[in-house]
């Protein structure tokens, strides 16, 4: 199969629905006799449109709109945002919720959707009912850059699918080959990426958005991540969960390109920390992203609230600028080499803070409002 690429440099909906309707024909998608359909954007966080940490809903308007014309009558979309996360706020603060009153489509919870148990590599995993029953599913990503696995596209879109205790366990199994495995169960039928925005830096979740004007539509996840990875000027042969999907034999990580869209090469994601002047966020692989951005949610509430404007604020600021401060999260979180105060967030850290006598924030996720006010009475 190929992998469709137009340049779209905004989020017009007559633009999109367009490109989508070219891209069906000119890959030859046939969508006759199917009558339903599954749409799986990303919508992780809480975060706006324009943050492109998200699923623009243009997209997926303009998706449901050419399904449609095509025939298919029962359309459903969903996600199970992350770990700990309060999903009707996502769904609002996304635009989703609007979209789906608007489109009269439905608007799933995946978090708490039915699940069937299929085995797999791992054990045992939940598969939600309704993607393993839906004539096409279609997974709707967007352009990322990702601390752990450099690029976040439409395989890791996939491990949206599952429950949040799956997710935990991916994250514990260390990632790359749970995300390759996952890869070959229900696999979409459609994969249309969203990279008319991206983000780049510090993603997925606080990174800087890019102007990447990239839409692409394919049929294979290995292929469309391999050909969006090059526009972002990465190597998908250096992409671990896809070198391992490709050996899987899920896709051809060189499909044909039909089209043309910009590259540019995207400032990658720091994979060891992420940090702000003296203040060190530790990645660690086995780390859900929902506890390593709680404390980026803590830092956010403390800018944004005023009850802690004269009390955790200035104590950040002395950390950042005299002092050191690591962040560290995870399973096989190891307390880093150089000097400073060390917090250990969530129930993974729990018996090394013991260990250690380091300050521990309980919580599976701890939520930014826990981490706030631990920091704010322990700093
Ligand atoms: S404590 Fe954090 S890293 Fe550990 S399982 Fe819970 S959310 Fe994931």
């Amino acid at each position: 199969m190929a992998v469709f690429l137009e340049e779209i440099g905004r989020y017009r909906l007559e633009d999109v629905r367009n490109a989508i309707g070219r891209a069906l024909d000119e890959l030859g998608v046939d969508l006759s006799g199917k009558r339903t359909a599954f749409i799986k954007p990303n919508l992780v966080i809480a975060a706006k449109p324009g943050t492109a940490v998200v699923t623009h809903p243009v997209v997926v308007e303009a998706l449901v709109g050419v399904l449609r014309e095509r025939g298919l009558t029962s359309i459903s979309m969903g996600d199970g945002p992350g770990v700990g996360l309060d999903v009707e706020k996502v769904f609002r603060v996304t635009g989703y919720r609007k979209l789906s009153e608007r489109l009269g489509v439905e608007l799933v919870n995946l978090n708490t959707t039915e699940r069937r148990k299929r085995e797999w590599k791992y054990g045992e995993m939940g598969v939600p009912a309704i993607v393993e029953d839906t004539d096409l599913y279609v997974n709707v990503p967007k352009l990322k850059t990702h601390g752990y696995t450099k690029v976040t596209l439409a395989v890791k879109n996939h491990k949206g699918l599952l429950s949040e205790a799956d997710k935990k366990r991916d994250h514990q199994l260390g990632l790359h080959d749970p995300l390759a495995q996952q890869a070959t169960i229900r696999p979409p039928d459609l994969i249309v990426l969203d990279g008319i925005t991206g983000v780049e830096g510090d993603g997925p979740l606080n990174g800087k958005v890019v102007k990447s004007r990239v839409f692409a539509v394919g049929t294979n996840m290995v292929e469309v991540d391999a050909v969006a990875a090059r526009l972002m000027g990465f190597d998908p042969a250096e992409i671990e969960h896809l070198r391992l999907a490709h050996e899987l034999g899920v896709g051809n990580m060189d499909p044909e390109v039909r089209g043309a869209a910009p590259s540019r090469q995207f400032e990658p994601a720091n994979e060891e920390f992420g940090r702000v002047a003296n203040i060190y966020s530790w990645r660690d692989p086995t780390a859900c992203s929902m506890c390593i951005d709680s404390f980026s949610g803590a830092a956010h509430l403390a800018v944004r609230k005023p009850k802690y404007w004269f009390t955790l604020v200035p104590k950040l600021a002395y950390w950042g600028v005299f002092k050191k401060l690591h962040i560290i999260q995870g399973k096989a979180a190891r307390l880093p080499g150089e000097r400073g105060r060390v917090i250990c967030l969530g129930q993974c850290t729990r018996d090394l803070a013991e260990s250690e006598g380091l300050t521990h924030i309980a919580g599976c996720p701890p939520t930014p409002e826990e981490v706030a006010e631990t920091l704010r009475k322990e700093l």
